[in-house]
């Protein structure tokens, strides 16, 4: 069952050949007996997912499913959840336990999908490993000695080993797409503002995205059809008329223009990957894309601004984490400021703290001007270079990192180097554009990742685009060995 796509368990459901207690209680089986050395999920919540697939077999049963109702989930544990506890990957949020559900959550409990339990993630959604995470690292099922990337990487493992269908994601700089290629499956970074960020904690709020990570780019489709909408209730989310995100999976793609940032093919890039991504290409070419060369010359200020934005806002969003109102409180302070300093200083992680010193620094009185609002007018340029080349092309086409799934411990004592992992990824959220990985063949083994980047709102095309690629290759159906 499980090697079956959310498309494929929806049609099984709807013909009545299998219920969606049979299908949950399959894939907490396998979280049970495969997790373990995985390390994939927080919290695992059996008895809720069970009540909830029993709901929507009733559901189903009074003719009122929705197209995903009864198909398990897994939700990343930076999204509140009601009476579960929400952690964050960190310390301090060890303990808490929100009062209500984000909206991504409730829209899949409106929609039936029992959920299977929280994931694992770098804390905070701090990091491109998984190894910031209080609950200690994720491994990648193609090879556990590797990271599974991140900070999404416990739901990229978990699909990947098909221990759940599908997981939601997070992606500031990059957590759904690299961990999505560090594992070989298929992740959507929609564009800023398409899913709603209320009950989605914090980390910089400018760039922060959710997004769904699955096997293939028509079940993220059917995600994304789930996840996004308006909500008053977060003040970025974007008012438009609700899509169908997988009305133009089927497009063809003759007369496509699919545009190769130059910057994105240069030194840096892994030969193993730059190989895939070629093969990728010339696939694309076949199924009638025009393809051609395009520049983003800003690109390689992408990882400087974000360094800048990313730590200035979570500076100021963190400043919440006080030890009074909820989360991680020291022992027996000996007065207000012993309070706050010791709690923040024994809950938060070393990467968390750099971020917040950074940050702190970057937004002090008399260096504003000199980092952040230089840091901005960068993300201006970026944004244009995106534009421009739009112009000429409707995809962005590229590898989504520069290496395969690097070594556990590897890069945890030279953060630039940790850094440079999201060096694609970056500056598609500095411009708010949606992007997606999805699995383009192997490099010793390990799963390679190709990006695609759309214009605003192109997520339907963009999946699409995907949608075909994955019509005629079968990267995205491989399963790791030991998890088959
Ligand atoms: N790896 C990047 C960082 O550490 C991006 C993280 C993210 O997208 N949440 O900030």
């Amino acid at each position: 069952m499980h090697e079956k796509t959310i498309a494929e368990l929806s049609a099984a459901l709807a013909k009545g050949e299998c219920s969606s207690v049979e299908l949950t209680q399959h894939f907490l089986k396998r979280i049970e007996t495969l997790d373990g050395g995985l390390n994939s999920f927080v919290t695992v919540t059996a008895e809720q997912a069970l009540a909830q697939a029993k709901a929507a077999d009733d559901r189903r049963a009074r003719g009122e499913a929705g197209p995903l109702t009864g198909v398990p989930m897994a939700q990343k544990d930076i999204f509140c959840t009601d009476g579960v506890r929400t952690t964050c990957g960190s310390k301090m949020l060890d303990n808490f336990i929100a009062p209500y559900d984000a909206t991504v959550v409730e829209r899949f409990k409106a929609e039936g999908c029992p959920m299977l339990g929280k994931t694992n993630m770098d804390e905070f959604a701090m990091g491109s490993s998984n190894e910031t995470s209080f609950h200690g690292p994720v491994k990648n099922p193609w090879d556990t000695a590797r990271v599974p990337g991140g900070s999404s990487g416990g739901s990229a493992a978990a699909v990947a080993a098909r221990l759940t269908p599908s997981a939601t994601g997070t992606d500031t700089g990059g957590s759904i797409r690299q961990p999505a290629a560090l594992c070989g499956i298929t992740g959507l970074k929609p564009t800023y503002g398409r899913v709603s960020r209320w009950g989605m904690i914090a980390f910089a709020s400018s760039l922060d995205q959710g997004g769904p990570m699955a096997a293939t780019a028509e079940d993220c489709a059917l995600l994304a059809n789930v996840m996004s909408g308006f909500d008053p209730r977060d003040s970025t989310s974007i008012e438009r008329p609700e899509e169908d995100f997988t009305a133009r999976l089927n497009e063809p793609l003759k007369d496509l223009r699919i545009g190769l940032p130059r910057e994105f093919f240069g030194e840096g890039l892994d030969a193993g990957v730059a190989k895939a991504i070629e093969e990728a290409i010339e696939q694309y070419r076949k199924l009638g894309a025009e393809v051609k060369e395009v520049g983003l010359p800003n690109s390689g200020l992408s990882v400087p601004a974000y360094y800048v934005v990313a730590p200035a806002e979570c500076s100021s969003n963190l400043a919440r984490f006080d030890g009074v109102r909820y989360g991680y409180r020291c022992e027996n302070p000996k007065d207000l400021m012993d309070l706050y300093t010791r709690s923040r200083g024994e809950g938060f992680g070393a990467e968390v703290k750099r971020r917040i010193m950074v940050g702190t620094y970057a937004l002090s009185a008399g260096y504003f001007d000199a980092y952040y609002l230089k840091a901005q007018k960068i993300r201006r340029l970026i944004a244009d270079d995106f534009a421009r080349a739009f112009e000429e092309v409707d995809v962005i086409l590229g590898p989504t990192s520069p290496s395969t799934a690097f070594k556990l411990g590897e890069k945890t004592d030279d953060p630039v180097t940790m850094y440079l992992s999201d060096i694609y990824t970056i500056a598609v959220n500095l411009a708010g554009l949606p992007g997606m990985s999805i699995p383009a063949g192997f490099s010793d083994g390990l799963p390679v990742g190709l990006q695609l980047i759309g214009n605003y709102f192109d997520e339907a095309r963009l999946l699409g685009v995907a949608h075909q690629y994955q019509s005629v290759t079968d990267w995205h159906r491989r399963i790791p060995e030991g998890f088959a």
